[in-house]
């Protein structure tokens, strides 16, 4: 059986049931371990955190990434004690394993009001890159999803359409990721989906001869895995040459229906491993890379293990009690009720 770590998913659903067997479907999967990215900003407010962390007590392989909860929009106005240098010192002594940014994301980082390089912002990168701690990034999307002729329908319909000029570039985004690079050269850095920059390898190729910590993920984005197709000669001494700098995850946000994460784990494998091919996301076949189990297995597990830890770490429910308490005001009542039997029953 193949180890495989899922580095990057999503939890949002609530039961008891449910919070349980997300591990149970992945067991006999070969996947050891996952990584749930909490998304505070995108959904559920600070209550995202505090179920990715009673998930990570409930489930032992189990890595868990925390989000920094924007209190108040812009960030020079966060409540006194609740700066991004606060709260993420606050996660990583309740035994988060990292920190997961969404707010590149170009809908997100409208809402936000502010660039990616935000003064509160690299005060965090700052500590994270003095820490060595891992922050997974979502920065941009397709570029196609600046043009509505070119645009997916499910972009469309997601509302992930940035046409009518109220949102930043392709271009000002990047430049922006770039930048946090420049000031941070040491940051252990995992920018998600390849960067959306599929059709322009050359530039990851460029970051990563400059910054050494610097990785990017696999998740989907299936449009990464048609150009992996079209491109295969390049991509195939890409993948040889950058298998210390590539980490495999699904990006899924449930683990109710597996059957996605099957066909996933089976694509990257074939893919990965094999010079076989398989059908991809274009319904087209995509060639195996046939690399080398070592190659393979660095970007299946052993890149996100070097980078984040052999093991998840151990969780102090003192600090977790503390935390619950300090942002309790911005949680519903709904949220409240939903936690109570989950917080009894783990924390
Ligand atoms: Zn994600």
């Amino acid at each position: 059986m193949r180890k495989i770590v899922d580095s990057h998913l999503h939890i949002s659903r609530w039961g008891e049931a449910d919070f349980i067997s997300c591990f149970d479907n992945y067991n006999g999967k070969s996947v050891c371990a996952i990584n749930i990215c909490a998304i505070p900003f995108y959904q559920s407010n600070v209550c995202n955190n505090i179920m990715v962390g009673l998930y990570k007590l409930a489930n032992p392989n189990t890595y868990a990434h925390g989000g920094i909860e924007i209190i108040k929009i812009p960030l020079d106005n966060m409540p006194n004690g609740m700066d991004c240098v606060t709260q993420y010192r606050e996660l990583m002594e309740i035994g988060f394993d990292g920190i997961k940014m969404l707010e590149g994301k170009p809908n997100e980082h409208k809402r936000m009001g502010q660039n990616l390089n935000h003064p509160s912002l690299n005060a965090l990168y700052a500590e994270m890159e003095k820490d060595g701690t891992h922050l997974l990034m979502h920065v941009n999307d397709p570029d196609e999803f600046w043009d509505i002729d070119r645009a997916p329908d499910w972009a469309i319909n997601a509302g992930w359409t940035y046409t009518d000029g109220t949102f930043s570039s392709y271009e000002e985004i990047q430049a922006q990721t770039i930048k946090i690079l420049e000031e941070h050269p040491s940051l252990h850095l995992t920018l998600a989906h390849f960067f959306f920059c599929s059709k322009t390898p050359e530039l990851l190729e460029k970051l990563f001869s400059l910054y050494p910590n610097l990785c990017v993920d696999l998740t989907p984005g299936g449009e990464m895995y048609v150009e992996f197709e079209k491109n295969y000669d390049f991509f195939k001494e890409f993948f040889n040459r950058y298998h210390d700098r590539l980490i495999f995850g699904t990006d899924r946000s449930y683990l109710g229906d597996d059957k996605y994460a099957d066909w996933l784990f089976n694509v990257v494998t074939t893919f990965l491993g094999t010079g076989e091919s398989v059908v991809s996301f274009d319904n087209k076949t995509l060639k195996g890379l046939g690399l080398s189990q070592e190659k393979s297995d660095n970007i299946l597990f052993g890149n996100f293990e070097r980078r984040v830890g052999e093991m998840p770490k151990e969780m102090n429910k003192e600090k977790f009690r503390a935390y619950i308490e300090k942002y309790s005001f911005a949680l519903t009542d709904e949220d409240k009720a939903r936690l109570k039997p989950l917080v009894e029953k783990y924390l």
